[in-house]
């Protein structure tokens, strides 16, 4: 029983990325249809209410004044930006030490330092800016005696990680003990993964793909991001088809056809605006497929759980502290001040990235928010123990969206894998958070990434018919 349906251009995958896709589509004077695997849109934004009142992002949540493309659809579903609560101290806590970050390396340095000595060596460019680095290394006199004596240590030790691998690159950057244990923690929040399975290279790249100066975690909107996903599905003509998880995508001589449980579909172009990761799952028969299947396979899905905490009093404020911690043991623990502006009670939220996610999705929901109490206790004292309300969101091994924040290139796989799977051509198209080159890993990367689609169909039409 095939059904031919007569759109332009179709959709897969109702989150961000797949909805601008489609609304940018409808703009441009195309029909589109959006197919969604799961029974809501939104993907990894997803907003639930909570029983003290409120609600919870229990994927994206914030943005910065930079991300003027989710703002400007905030601002058309009528939504309050809240700035996230600042001031006070921000904690690293290494052993049984709690430091001040100010006494850290930031997070910035780290990614400047990353970005100058993580190299291709098959690049004669690169290759010859960083033997020219290394040059003025050893002929400055050393600032620092420990960096010098970690760098012998470093040369005449065994490397235990993968050379191309991001343990690898942070152990070269010569940190302090301290730094490194809250670098290599960061990193394992961040990427979802430990960073000895994720390709230094492809990090580089990535931290190249964030549009703006300023800290991500700006603003974020008391009624959820859900409305962002609202307001983009609101707009469009052809309502999403929600549970019809698309299988199958066929390149025919002039259209596309795509198999879902219940039928085919055929339109002249396609956008794919699902995780790398989840991609794979789908089977392609198209023009190139084993070069395409080389790129998918290149991504690892990230690990995250989020938890947010209700409390009576923002007790971490009245003792000076921002509210923000991150943890070098267990790797992968962060967590920052989520309070709104708009009276509702205080707020921490607690992000677990990596194996320590991993790990945790397996016990049961009491055990692992008793060790994630007992973990904050550590920062914040004793009344971190006592939450009014918890909340949470596991996103591991998720069936449609890999897992969170985001999937990043693995150790051996292809490190220009994002690029060429944004550049990818024909009529099968690939858009989403993960591949974008404004602000990669984020919900503006997604709706950028899925107009950017759009454009380059359009452009290309456009240059068939003149
Ligand atoms: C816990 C967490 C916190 C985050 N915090 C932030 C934040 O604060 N700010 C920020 O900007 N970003 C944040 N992110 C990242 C952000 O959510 C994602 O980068 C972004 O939402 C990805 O959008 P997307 O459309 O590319 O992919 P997705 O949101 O994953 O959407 C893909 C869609 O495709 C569907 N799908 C998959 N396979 C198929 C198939 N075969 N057929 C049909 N449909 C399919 C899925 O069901 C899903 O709806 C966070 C993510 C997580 C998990």
């Amino acid at each position: 029983m095939k059904q031919t349906n007569d759109v332009n251009v179709l959709v897969v995958g109702g989150g961000a990325a797949g909805l601008a896709a489609a609304a940018a589509a409808e703009q441009a004077g195309l029909t589109c249809q959006v197919l969604e695997a799961q029974d809501r849109l939104g993907g990894r934004v997803r907003t639930v209410p909570l029983e003290s009142g409120g609600v919870f992002d229990e994927g994206a949540q914030l943005v910065n004044g930079d991300m003027g493309t989710v703002l400007e659809v905030a601002a058309r579903s009528g939504l309050h930006p809240a700035p996230v609560a600042r001031g006070g101290i921000d904690l690293c806590m290494v052993g049984e030490e709690a430091l001040r970050a100010e006494d850290l390396i930031s997070v910035e340095e780290i990614y400047e330092l990353l970005e100058e000595q993580v190299v291709r060596w098959d690049s004669f460019g690169e290759a010859l800016r960083a033997l020219r680095l290394k040059w003025k290394w050893w002929n400055t006199p050393w600032e620092s005696v420990g960096e010098a004596g970690r760098g012998l240590k470093l040369l005449v030790e065994k490397r235990p990680f993968h050379r191309d691998s991001l343990a690898a690159a942070l152990r070269a950057l010569l940190l302090s003990p301290e730094e490194h244990a809250i670098a290599f923690s960061l990193f394992t929040e961040i990427l979802g993964g430990p960073p000895e399975e994720i390709n230094a290279h492809a990090v580089r790249d990535l931290f190249a793909r964030y549009g703006s100066e300023r800290d991500d975690a700006e603003f974020h909107f008391s009624r959820g991001m859900v409305m962002i996903i609202d307001q983009l599905a609101s707009s469009l003509r052809h309502t999403p088809r929600l549970s019809t998880p698309v299988r199958h995508v066929r390149h025919l001589s002039d259209l596309v056809e795509i198999t879902t449980d219940t039928g085919a579909w055929a339109a002249d172009a396609v956008v794919v605006a699902v995780p790398p990761t989840v991609a794979r799952n789908i089977t392609f028969d198209i023009p190139e497929a084993d070069e395409l299947a080389g790129l998918l396979s290149s991504f690892r899905a990230g690990d995250m759980i989020k938890t947010l905490l209700v409390f009576d009093t923002p007790f971490w404020r009245l003792r000076g502290f921002s509210g923000s911690a991150t943890f070098a043991d267990p790797p992968g623990l962060a967590v920052m001040d989520g309070s709104l502006d708009d009276g509702s009670p205080p707020r921490l939220i607690a992000f677990q990235g990596g194996p320590l996610a991993r790990e945790w999705a397996t016990l049961p929901p009491n055990e692992r928010q008793a060790r994630l109490l007992r973990q904050l206790s550590r920062a914040f004292g004793d009344q971190a123990l006592a939450p009014r309300e918890i909340a949470e969101a596991v996103w591991v091994d998720h069936p449609w969206c890999g897992g969170g924040y985001n999937a990043t290139v693995r150790i051996g796989g292809d490190p220009d894998a994002m690029a060429r799977l944004a550049a990818w051509g024909g009529r099968v198209r690939f858009a989403g958070a993960e591949i974008d080159d404004r602000f990669w890993g984020y919900v503006e990367g997604a709706v950028h990434s899925g107009r950017a689609a759009i454009a380059r169909i359009v452009g290309e039409a456009g240059r068939a018919a003149a």
